[in-house]
């Protein structure tokens, strides 16, 4: 049996790997990532957030990314009914990136890896973890190919990247229910020749249908666009349909807005459903692993978070496995846990405040100070670790407070 001996496995090749393998190698580790899929191959989560640019910079695909003429996004649009509530980047409190990109999943993840392994880290295509075995930090690993012949890679540390794969919490059974309750999502690429007649394609659009049931319009640079209902399961059993396509053509035809836009469109490929994506582990981190990105947690799609905190904690858990490799002091409780979970919970806050309403009445509000809403523009640009910004250090008060006033304001 062939076997491969390593400073560092990463597993998966999403946003979460590469950055995190990208970021090993400059460091002059031995990396290998391990991807079960064959690249370009379909994942959802096609709105970035600014702050993902940072790091995407830092591990050295931005000037890669450039040349693939992804769509540029520079704010997020909120539409209930008649009320817009639009947000621009360039308005945000934090000192950042004012804008970043809405990328078809497929080319953008296939271009980040494709540039890794320009930089000289070897991804193996199409190779599964089925097992590990820990001996403290040393670990062996079993892959198998798609033809069924298995490898074995000893290694001196993992990052596991795996997104919703989750292969170490599923190997040594870490999974936590989440405290989020259970959303669906049916959702589809849809073509939008009309799109500039409706709105501007640089930004996302949500369009509240209920307070609890909102719909995604991601447009690409390839003249497409992204559209996804999310909300309570429920929900959707109130649309009849023969397949996924019938279902979310109805879904279209009941909000005026999609309706107008989308007659005569195409979807690209049939409509999909998930359901249930909110899972979490107790720890991040244990003896010779880590966990970043969904494996940590995924709240939900409502913010764009997903893309920014994985590369977020791809790049931390990096940084401390150079420093734990090569000898130095490391902490993954301060310097990883409670950071990558600070930045979680600052979403939290705004998930649960957008689906108990709060948040809609801020963003709907005719009397929202100007300051308080390039706060909150910060924390929709991902810049959920600047504790200056007393919407982020004060994010589970400040928003019902916030709300609160707006109403005995507009009584
Ligand atoms: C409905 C919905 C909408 C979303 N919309 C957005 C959005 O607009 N913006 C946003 O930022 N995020 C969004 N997300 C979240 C986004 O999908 C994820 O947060 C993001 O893809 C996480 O990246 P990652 O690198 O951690 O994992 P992934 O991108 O999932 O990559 C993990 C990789 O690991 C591989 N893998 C899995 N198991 C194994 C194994 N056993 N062996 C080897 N390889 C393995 C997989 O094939 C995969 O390629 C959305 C999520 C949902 C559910």
């Amino acid at each position: 049996m062939r076997s491969i001996d390593i400073d560092v496995l990463v597993i998966g090749a999403g946003p979460s790997g590469c950055v995190s393998a990208s970021i090993l190698h400059q460091s002059g580790l031995k990396v290998l990532v391990v991807e079960k899929e064959k690249f370009p191959r379909f994942v959802i989560g096609e709105s970035l957030l600014p702050r993902s640019m940072e790091t995407l910079e830092r591990a050295g695909f931005v000037d890669a990314l450039k040349q693939k003429g992804f769509q540029e996004k520079f704010g997020a649009k909120f539409v209930r009914n008649d009320e817009v509530c639009d947000f621009n980047f360039s308005d945000q409190f934090t000192k950042g990136w004012n804008w970043t990109w809405q990328v078809p999943r497929a080319d953008f993840d296939l271009a980040i890896s494709q540039e890794l392994q320009k930089k000289g880290v070897e991804i193996l295509f199409e190779h599964t973890v089925t097992g590990i075995e820990f001996k403290g930090s040393d670990s062996t690993t079993t892959i198998t190919d798609k033809d069924g012949n298995t490898i074995l890679v000893n290694a001196k540390f993992i990052v596991d990247s795996s997104g919703y794969g989750r292969v170490i919490p599923r190997l040594f059974n870490l999974d936590k229910p989440s405290n989020l309750p259970m959303r669906k999502t049916v959702f589809a690429h849809i073509s939008d020749s009309n799109r500039l007649q409706y709105a501007e394609p640089n930004r996302i659009i949500v369009v509240v249908v209920k307070q609890d049931i909102w719909v995604w319009l991601i447009p690409f640079s390839n003249g497409n666009t992204s559209l996804g209902f999310v909300g309570d399961p429920e929900f959707f059993k109130g649309f009849e349909g023969a397949n996924t396509e019938e279902q979310l053509w109805n879904m279209i035809q009941s909000v005026p807005y999609l309706k107008e836009r989308f007659a005569g469109q195409q979807f690209a490929f049939t409509p999909r459903t998930i359901e249930g994506w909110s899972v979490t582990t107790e720890k991040f981190y244990g003896e010779g692993f880590v966990l970043t990105g969904n494996v940590t947690e995924f709240l939900d799609p409502i913010f764009s978070s997903g893309v920014t905190l994985a590369v977020v904690s791809g790049e931390k858990a990096a940084n401390i496995v150079i420093k734990k490799l090569k000898g130095e002091a490391y902490d993954w409780e301060q310097d990883f846990m409670v950071p990558t979970q600070r930045g979680v919970n600052v979403f939290r806050s705004y998930v649960m405040g957008w689906y108990d309403g709060t948040l809609q009445d801020i963003f709907f509000a005719a009397n929202t100070k100007l300051e308080f809403k390039n706060q909150i523009c910060s924390v929709l640009a991902g810049y959920v670790w600047d504790e200056t910004n007393p919407f982020v250090k004060k994010h589970d008060k400040l928003l019902k407070t916030l709300s609160d006033v707006i109403k005995v304001q507009a009584s």
